[in-house]
């Protein structure tokens, strides 16, 4: 017989977001339970915690896996698979309630697709997958009983800002943005900045891409377009404001000028547990503000010549249908290539515009049309990142 626990399929588990939310999960054991752990590269840590969780699944999707085939985790309790696609047919077991999908970049758009197709709750950390497919994303949910639940700490604040408020009265959501460790530089001292500076962000610790996204605040641009979809409103509507405490996670103002907002630590553990016991709430063991000790919120707008890759995230969605797709690969190839020290961080924003400028895209978007794309961007911006032409 079946039990009540919620089974989740947690992909990208050896990740930031993914190593987090099994921390909930195992102070949730009776709530929750793990079906499927997935990794890419970081068999040993999936290997670790496939016997702490006893998962019936576990996929290991990194190409170099495909032959030598590790095992991984207890083998008479997990099964491990080693291709994208068997990551694609296990999340839509019957035995899988919940896919929370924590990996990073345009890979996590397949499973979002695959699972809301098949009738799933997703929890979504990647936010890559509304960025790039929005309008599809859009129509499966429209068309199925699957749901998505924000984990990004922003939208989380938005959706817990918006529970019992009618759509039509919302006047402005305003995300906020810690203005990541580049914030008070000027131009010139931006033309010099380190892989290390840029991977050290003042309040959050988490993967590599998205900190660097952090630093640019292309963060902010996805994540603008990551509500323009998620809550459906117009991108207009939709303020970034440099906030650097990271106490204020987002708000959200009516039409009576009233806002509503959602405060806290910076700690990921509370929008990843909200989107598991959504809409209720669970205890969680996690620090608290101290209000008696809190002296000031700051705010800023956003300067857009400093960080020239949120108007461009912004342009994108205006652009044509591709335009968030395109950005998108330009900027995982462009900060790929800064991660390994062969372009500089004031390039990453030349790339995508480059990218924007060049690819066209007169089709409809569907996920074939999507992948030609993303492809194509890809080639298109690895080739001006390695030849110098920025
Ligand atoms: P990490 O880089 O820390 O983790 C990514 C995970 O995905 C790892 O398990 C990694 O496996 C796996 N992975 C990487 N590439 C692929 C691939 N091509 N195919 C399949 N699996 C892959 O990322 P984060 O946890 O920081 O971020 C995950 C997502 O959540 C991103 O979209 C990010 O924007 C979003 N997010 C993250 C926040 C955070 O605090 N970290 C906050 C809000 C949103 P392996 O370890 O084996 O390489
Ligand atoms: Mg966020």
């Amino acid at each position: 017989m079946r039990d009540n626990k919620i089974k989740i399929a947690l992909l990208g588990a050896t990740g930031s977001i993914g190593t987090q939310a099994l921390d909930i999960i195992s102070e949730h054991n009776d709530l929750f339970e793990v079906v499927l752990l997935s990794a890419h590269h970081n068999k040993e840590l999936l290997h670790e915690q496939c016997l702490r969780f006893n998962p019936k699944f576990a996929v290991l999707t990194g190409p170099q896996f495909q032959q030598q085939k590790p095992s991984i985790g207890n083998p008479s309790i997990t099964t491990t698979y080693y291709a994208q696609e068997d990551l694609l047919s296990l999340i839509v077991d019957p035995d899988v309630d919940l896919v929370l999908n924590s990996l990073v970049g345009f890979a996590g758009f397949h499973p979002t697709y695959t699972a809301l197709k098949n009738n799933k709750k997703v929890a979504l950390a990647n936010k890559e997958s509304l960025v790039v497919g929005g309008a599809i994303i859009k129509e499966v949910l429209s068309q199925t009983s699957g749901t998505l639940v924000p984990i990004d700490s922003e939208h989380s604040a938005m959706l817990q800002s918006l529970v019992g408020e009618d759509k039509d009265c919302i006047e402005e959501i305003i995300i906020t943005a810690s203005g990541g460790p580049f914030r008070n530089l000027s131009l010139e001292e931006m033309a010099h900045v380190t892989i290390e500076q840029a991977l050290n962000h003042p309040n959050w610790s988490m993967g590599a891409k998205i900190t660097i996204d952090s630093a640019t605040m292309m963060n902010k641009g996805l994540e603008i377009i990551e509500a323009h979809w998620l809550f459906d409103i117009p991108i207009q509507k939709i303020t970034p404001i440099v906030h650097p405490e990271s106490i204020i996670h987002s708000m959200v103002t009516y039409i009576d000028g009233s806002t509503k907002a959602q405060l806290g630590p910076p700690d990921m553990k509370v929008p990843i547990l909200y989107a598991l016991s959504y809409p209720n709430r669970l205890d969680l063991h996690s620090s608290r503000m101290d209000w008696g000790k809190m002296h000031n919120l700051h705010f800023e707008p956003v300067d857009p010549k400093r960080f020239p890759c949120i108007q461009l995230a912004i342009d994108s969605v205006s652009l044509h249908v591709g335009g968030p797709a395109i950005l998108n690969a330009a900027n995982e190839i462009a900060v790929a290539h800064f991660l390994e020290g062969k372009i500089k961080y004031i390039d990453i924003p030349k790339i995508i515009e480059k990218s924007l400028n060049q690819i066209s895209f007169n089709q409809s978007l569907d996920v074939e049309s999507l992948m030609a794309l993303d492809a194509e961007t890809r080639d298109y911006a690895r080739t001006i990142c390695q030849h110098g032409s920025i």
